[in-house]
């Protein structure tokens, strides 16, 4: 991440980039701050020479360029990677937060300040003053006046930025669950079957005991073709819901793609996992359907399990060839089995 400054120092630099944004009349949105951020973090040198350049010819930086220098420049970091930035973004609303915190003390104490001020004032006016005193006391209270008015507009802003990072934040959350989540039976993806199944391997605490069952549905191309696709798909969800039931915790249910599964069990063994698989085929074989559409009985489904147990240093894709080949193997014995892989 490039941005890993410490938080008093992120803060520095929006404490610096705020009095710029001001001054050259620059809106405070979440895109704008990340901007002079890193202008004045430096973290992108070549960023900076372009924004110099910018403000010196319009006296601002149009919305136009904020964005195209945006794109170019920031949101390029490590491949565009939406975890990255889902995290730039967490630390980034952190960071306005605590801005909004240190701005309300300083309207504060510039209120306190113009309040004082006036009291002086209108104490001395009970005093002879010379002409030129007066007016510079005036001036000194307009200005004082002027700072709290800003401040307060400028709050008002870092406000509306805030709620605007925190839609952003929503979305990002979304699509972050859309990318893990196979739509149509809302199991998680092969993605997150490959990082959880790193993230466990990679954890020294873990002994690195984990099991894979692949689960693949018997002839259901023929079930297709005397049912209707559709169907197929009411049969995919059926199994995702049923998967979701039968695999507790610490078991991860996945659709590989198609009408084939994975069933990640971690801290579990081949015969532990082989009585999860051995449940949810007989469950699966067991479980009568009916056509939404017409109400037609369907007759169950039935899948073919294979199942192995990771040998120490061994990779994933290894694991999941030895679990196919005992997947093949119980098609080949007749299909609707659960067949281990030798270790
Ligand atoms: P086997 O027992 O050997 O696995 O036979 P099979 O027919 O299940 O295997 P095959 O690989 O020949 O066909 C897989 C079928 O799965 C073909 C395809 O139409 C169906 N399928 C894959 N994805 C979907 C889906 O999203 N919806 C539906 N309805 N069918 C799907
Ligand atoms: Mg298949
Ligand atoms: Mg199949």
């Amino acid at each position: 991440m490039k941005f890993s400054d410490s938080s008093d120092e992120a803060a520095g630099y929006l404490r610096q980039a705020i009095p710029m944004m001001v001054k050259h009349n620059i809106v405070p949105n979440p895109l704008n701050y990340a901007l002079w951020y890193s202008y004045y973090s430096n973290v992108f040198p070549l960023l900076n020479t372009v924004l110099d350049k910018t403000v010196e010819r319009y006296g601002t930086c149009p919305p136009d360029i904020s964005e195209t220098l945006f794109f170019e420049h920031i949101n390029k970091i490590d491949n565009d990677s939406r975890e990255k930035l889902f995290l730039f973004q967490k630390d980034f609303s952190h960071l306005v937060d605590n801005l909004s915190d240190s701005m309300d003390h300083n309207a504060q104490q510039t209120n306190g300040y113009s309040q004082a001020l006036m009291e002086n004032l209108s104490e001395l006016g009970t005093h002879a003053l010379d002409d030129t005193y007066t007016l510079v006391l005036n001036k000194l209270n307009a200005n004082a006046s002027a700072i709290c008015t800003a401040n307060k507009e400028f709050q008002g802003q870092l406000s509306a930025a805030q709620i605007e990072i925190n839609t952003l934040k929503a979305e990002l959350e979304n699509s972050r669950k859309e990318a893990n989540t196979d739509p149509l039976t809302g199991l998680f993806n092969r993605r997150v079957f490959e990082a959880n199944y790193n993230q466990f391997v990679d954890d020294k605490n873990n002994q690195g005991n984990i099991t894979l069952i692949m689960m693949d549905l018997d002839k259901f191309k023929a079930f297709n073709d005397t049912h209707g696709h559709l169907v197929g798909d009411q049969i995919l969800k059926y199994i995702g819901q049923l998967l979701k039931k039968k695999c507790t915790d610490p078991v991860v249910p996945v659709r590989l793609g198609g009408e084939e599964f994975a069933l990640l069990c971690p801290n579990l063994n081949l015969q532990q996992a082989q009585i999860i698989a051995e449940s949810i085929r007989v469950k699966l074989a067991t479980m009568p359907y009916s056509s939404k559409r017409t109400g037609e009985k369907i007759p169950p489904i039935t899948a073919s399990f294979g199942v192995a147990q990771k040998r120490a240093n061994e990779e994933l894709s290894n694991v999941m060839e030895r679990a196919d080949q005992a997947l093949y193997a119980a098609k080949d014995a007749g299909r609707n089995q659960v067949k281990q892989a030798t270790n």
